[in-house]
């Protein structure tokens, strides 16, 4: 009979939290083999295994009676806590095994059945502080040379990582840990928030949130794993939160962009993308640098790294309602406030969509303003699309768009929404392509409702009324704009909106999409 060892990682000490499979793996074996007090933690689990714990030290000794025992026959639990590959037993137990010569096809089987490390226990009872790029660094310099634990915190501080510190103090070693708090307070603020997480998920366990600077204030031991926050980390009611990026998009009106679901699975959305640029600099170009770091072939810091939430202000531009023409003085303008580090795109609503990394937004509102810019939030909000009233020449229905504009313009709504105005019955601009498409004719308004402007079945609007009196027309429109805004389900197109509700402001909902069936053809499709 062939023996098998299974390295166990039991979690952090409830039994909660030990999974189902290493639960399972402790009963199917014949000897557990384990530090005392971790042999304690879960023997209630065990029914009648032979059990030979040993002194915290003496895990080689364990690693070899464990295949020692395998290679008699037996099943061989080895336990650790957390998970069995992190500062646990799995690495060394495949050392003695490489020792012995051992190979995957003939020797005994092993299997490593993983558990929840104490990074991860211990960040859960704190609320959310690891998020992004996070390391772990064990001071123990019991196998490992200080000089390198050293070399390791500075750069993983350099690189602005968040950072679990574990085996952080013991009863003889406590200097390790003074040095370590000193390093970091070369990269990081003094207010840095640090939480100390003593005995997760066992009967002793202690939560203590603290900062850099007073974190040797308090208790810290061998059963402890302290957690440094990075330069966005914050506390907010007791909870210490990282936040998912270093950048915030806002718009008019807006102090920050929410986070919407949707836009989780961009890559911009997706900051610890290696290709990502934080700040100027990419993720892999901070890596580079921590890795040289590491490899010595710079010693030197370069200098202190904060990396402070960049706020940028979004904002789109347009030269007015009806008109659609630049002058020199917008475009210098435009040019000199976006400068090297914004951006501006051309969008298809003739808007131009700004992107400027400021905290000031007031300032860049005034001065777009100045040179007669009209400003429109970014997001899911109202637009308004006129056309040029023939460069003026049909201005009769201007003071309608204009009114709209300014009761509707960049109104939050379920999911963007576009008004069409065009000024005769030429409808040259393709307002009844729109959401809501208004077209003026003989004096009147005619209404179109639930264009489907993009994909392949994309159709124009059905038309829901003719000759609506101008005196109406603004609160007409008005009226289904709010009716979408209550009504509407989050991201919810108004043509969708349309057809679910079947009746909007007393229209009735008429299927006009292409009557042939066209297979849909998803965005990459
Ligand atoms: N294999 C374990 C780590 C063993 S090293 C794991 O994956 O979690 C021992 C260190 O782990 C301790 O000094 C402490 O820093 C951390 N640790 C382990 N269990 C913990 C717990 N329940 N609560 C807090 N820290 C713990």
């Amino acid at each position: 009979m062939k023996g098998k060892l299974l390295v166990i990682g039991f979690g952090p000490g409830s039994e909660e939290h030990i999974t189902d499979r290493a639960k399972k793996a402790l009963q199917e074996s014949d000897m557990i083999i384990g530090y005392k007090t971790y042999v304690e933690l879960i023997e209630r689990l065990l029914d009648g295994q032979e059990i030979i714990s040993t002194g915290m030290t003496e895990e080689v000794t364990r690693a070899q009676e464990a295949v020692r025992q395998a290679e008699l026959g037996k099943k061989v639990a080895v336990i650790s806590s957390g998970d069995a590959g992190v500062y646990g037993m799995a690495g060394l137990v495949y050392e003695v095994l490489v020792e012995k010569g051992w190979k995957q096809d003939t020797g005994v089987e092993v299997e490593v059945i993983p558990g929840i490390s104490a990074i991860n226990s211990c960040a859960s009872l704190l609320g959310a502080p690891v998020m992004h790029d996070a390391c772990t660094i064990s001071l123990s310099d019991h196998l490992t040379p200080w000089r390198l634990i050293e070399q390791r915190i500075e750069a993983a501080a350099q690189a602005d990582f968040v950072i679990a510190l574990y085996n952080p103090m013991s009863g003889r070693r406590t200097r390790q840990i003074v040095e370590a708090q000193r390093i970091l307070l070369k990269y990081r603020s003094p207010e840095t928030p640090v939480g100390l997480v003593k005995s997760a998920y066992r009967d002793r366990q202690s939560i203590t949130r603290t900062t850099l600077e007073d974190m040797m204030n308090h208790e810290i031991g061998m059963l402890t794993t302290v957690l440094i926050g990075n330069s966005s980390t914050f506390f907010y009611d007791d909870l210490m939160i990282t936040p998912r990026g270093y950048q915030r998009k806002y718009t008019l009106r807006q102090k920050e962009q929410p986070l919407k679901p949707h836009q989780r699975l961009k890559k911009e959305a997706e900051p610890w993308a290696l290709e990502q640029v934080v700040v100027g600099t990419s993720s892999r170009e901070i890596a580079d640098e921590a890795l040289q770091l590491i490899l010595g072939e710079s010693n030197q810091p370069k200098e202190y790294i904060q990396q402070p939430i960049q706020s940028i202000f979004e904002v789109s531009v347009s030269p007015g309602v009806a008109n659609k023409k630049f002058t020199p003085k917008q475009m210098i303008t435009l040019a000199e406030i976006v400068g090297d580090e914004g951006s501006m795109e051309y969008t298809q609503d003739h808007h131009i969509k700004l992107q400027v990394p400021t905290s000031n937004p007031d300032l860049v509102v005034s001065e777009l303003e100045e040179v007669g810019f009209l400003l429109a939030p970014v997001g899911e909000v109202l637009t308004l699309k006129a056309c040029d009233f023939c460069e003026g020449e049909k201005k009769d229905s201007i003071p309608y768009a204009e009114a709209l504009q300014a009761r509707l313009g960049g109104m939050d709504l379920p999911k963007e929404m576009k008004i069409g105005f065009n000024g005769c019955g030429m409808a040259c601009f393709g307002a009844v392509r729109e959401d809501i498409g208004i077209v003026f004719r003989k004096g009147a308004f005619d209404l179109f409702l639930g264009g489907k402007t993009i994909g392949r079945n994309a159709h124009s609007g059905q038309i829901v009324a003719e000759g609506i009196s101008p005196d109406e027309i603004v609160e007409l429109v008005e009226r289904i704009v709010q009716e979408y805004k209550e009504k509407g389900h989050p991201n919810e197109r108004f043509h969708k909106f349309f057809k679910r509700v079947k009746k909007v402001c007393g229209f009735e909902f008429q299927d006009v999409s292409p009557s042939l069936k066209i297979e849909l053809a998803p965005c990459g499709d």
